[in-house]
């Protein structure tokens, strides 16, 4: 709240804003670290570092009862600048609850991402143990035969042959049997 309609000259460093002040604010120093707050910094002190001395020095007790501009010789807007060092200062706490918000959601999701890969990894060696001591057993159980036809045309022939053995034995065997008839006569 702007109670003056003077033209605004430099701040004379009076003090007399810090004594009008009922809520005992150092006004001066208020205003001088918004105004530094606007500009770049030749100090290094970062953004972040100059609103976290303004609330250390107590900026958002200020209550904007105005008093301060009322009493200021040098006709300064010092209410309206306390407001926007407040709409700074409360951007940056959002900033900073946001910024925070995204850290602790990364770090829960790698934490997720590394135990998924440590389960992995134990549940791996459990699986592949039954599979490799299964592999000789299912060889050894069912030895595949050289000797076995590889088609059926092959399977085919192999019993022709199997049959025609069997019958020249048998017909070997009868006359075989009509030699030792014929001698017995
Ligand atoms: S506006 Fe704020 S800083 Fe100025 S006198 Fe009132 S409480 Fe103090
Ligand atoms: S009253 Fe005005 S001129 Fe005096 S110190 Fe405060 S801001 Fe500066």
């Amino acid at each position: 709240m702007n109670l003056s309609t003077q033209k605004p000259m430099p701040c004379t460093s009076c003090q007399l804003c810090d004594d009008a002040c009922p809520e005992g604010l150092a006004t001066s120093t208020l205003i001088a670290l918004i105004a530094l707050c606007r500009t770049p910094s030749t100090t290094g002190t970062t953004h972040a570092e100059r609103l976290d001395d303004l609330n250390e020095k107590g900026l958002m007790h200020c209550t904007d009862c105005g008093k301060c501009t009322a009493a200021c010789p040098s006709h300064l807007p010092l209410a309206d600048l306390l407001e926007h060092g407040k709409a700074l200062a409360n951007a940056e706490t959002r900033e900073r609850a946001a910024s925070a918000h995204w850290k602790t959601r990364f770090e829960k999701r790698q934490r997720r991402v590394e135990a998924k890969q440590r389960n992995k990894r134990a549940i791996k060696p459990a699986i592949q143990k039954p599979q490799g001591a299964l592999v000789p057993q299912a060889a050894s159980s069912t030895p595949v035969s050289p000797a076995l036809p590889a088609t059926r045309d092959k399977a085919q022939a192999d019993i022709a042959a199997a049959v025609a053995r069997v019958k020249a034995k048998r017909a070997a065997k009868s006359a075989q049997l009509a030699r030792e008839d014929t001698q017995s006569k």
